[in-house]
């Protein structure tokens, strides 16, 4: 009779644990069978009621079963454990990702590889030199002389008495004259560095653009054409220019050039001081005393320089009223560009 139960009990426990698909049914399973009244529990009841002979057989296969419905419960219990982190593990494909912010190039430098291609394109090659500088490269040879007031034009950081920091690209013109014969046809960029008060129009340093070409028959005429080139292919074919004498130690005669202000279109405006011009660039024929220092016979050669400031160009091209943006790394200002 008991044995029957037994059976019948094993079976039916054998079909829940089956179908149990969560710890709720898990745990009414728990408590049909296992808990204090649960029904395997309770047979151990009907033992008391077999007889002395039959005791330690029933004994035996009670315990069985409780030992085979425990085994059993448990594994179930384990494999609901594990669905369950595995679920939380689980990947949502539809969930928008991480963007990823694609870095690009800062604005100057944008500028000056603008200006590199069109120089480039005019047959002009690129060279560059160190930023610290002799007092021979930075101002003697470029025909400053000692205690010579243009001195004073360019506020220096000095690193010792004959040592400083370049306060422009001019050097590099020395430089590359003194390594090659002419023709000598070449731009020169690079970092320079004047002790000025730092302000919106103003910074410690910036960055240049030299350019330098020497040969038997350079004319002022082909300066002017190769900068209003240059000028046009950057700011665009519209624009208005006008060349004013200006005063440079290292090129005689020396010249400004002016484009018409793009904010106010000539009529005058803050940005151009209400004159309707900027100012966009210095030139000039390079002076013969500077020649005769990279030991070029002055006699047979002649050269233009000419020199722009990369932050003013970029300034005035993309209308920046503030040349300190450029340097603080200001995220917002830089994605625009
Ligand atoms: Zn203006």
């Amino acid at each position: 009779m008991l044995d029957e139960i037994i059976t019948q009990i094993k079976n039916e426990f054998e079909k829940d644990i089956q179908e149990a698909d969560s710890f709720k049914k898990l745990e009414e399973i728990r408590i049909k069978y296992l808990a204090r009244n649960g029904s395997v529990t309770l047979l151990f009841d009907k033992l008391k009621e077999a007889s002395k002979e039959e005791k330690p057989l029933l004994g035996k296969k009670l315990n069985e079963l409780r030992n085979s419905v425990t085994e059993k419960f448990n594994s179930k219990k384990e494999l609901l454990e594990k669905s369950e982190t595995s679920s939380k593990e689980f990947i949502d494909l539809t969930l928008p990702g991480r963007t990823v912010k694609t870095g690009s190039k800062h604005i100057l430098t944008q500028t000056l590889e603008e200006i590199k291609q069109i120089f480039k394109s005019m047959g002009f090659s690129v060279f560059e030199g160190p930023e610290l500088e002799s007092d021979y490269y930075n101002f003697e040879a470029l025909n400053f002389p000692a205690d010579h007031p243009a001195r004073d034009m360019q506020d220096t950081f000095f690193i010792n008495q004959k040592f400083l920091l370049r306060t422009h690209t001019s050097p590099v013109q020395i430089r590359v004259m003194e390594s090659m014969q002419p023709p000598v046809r070449a731009i020169m960029p690079g970092r320079v560095y004047r002790n000025e008060a730092i302000n919106a129009r103003s910074y410690c340093t910036f960055q240049q653009v030299e350019g330098l070409y020497v040969d038997t028959d350079v004319t002022f005429a082909e300066l002017k054409g190769t900068l209003v080139s240059f000028a046009k292919q950057f700011y665009g074919n519209s624009l208005k220019y006008r060349f004013r004498p200006s005063f440079f130690p290292f090129t005689e005669p020396s010249a400004e050039m002016d484009i018409t202000c793009f904010i106010c279109n000539g009529k005058g405006c803050r940005i151009c001081k209400n004159s309707g011009w900027l100012e966009i660039l210095g030139c000039g024929m390079v002076d013969p005393n500077v020649l005769k220092y990279v030991n070029y016979d002055s006699e047979k050669f002649v050269g233009y320089a000419f020199g722009m400031g990369i932050e003013r160009i970029a300034l005035l091209k993309y209308g920046i009223n503030d040349i300190r943006l450029f340097f603080e790394n200001d995220l917002r200002f830089l994605r625009q560009f």
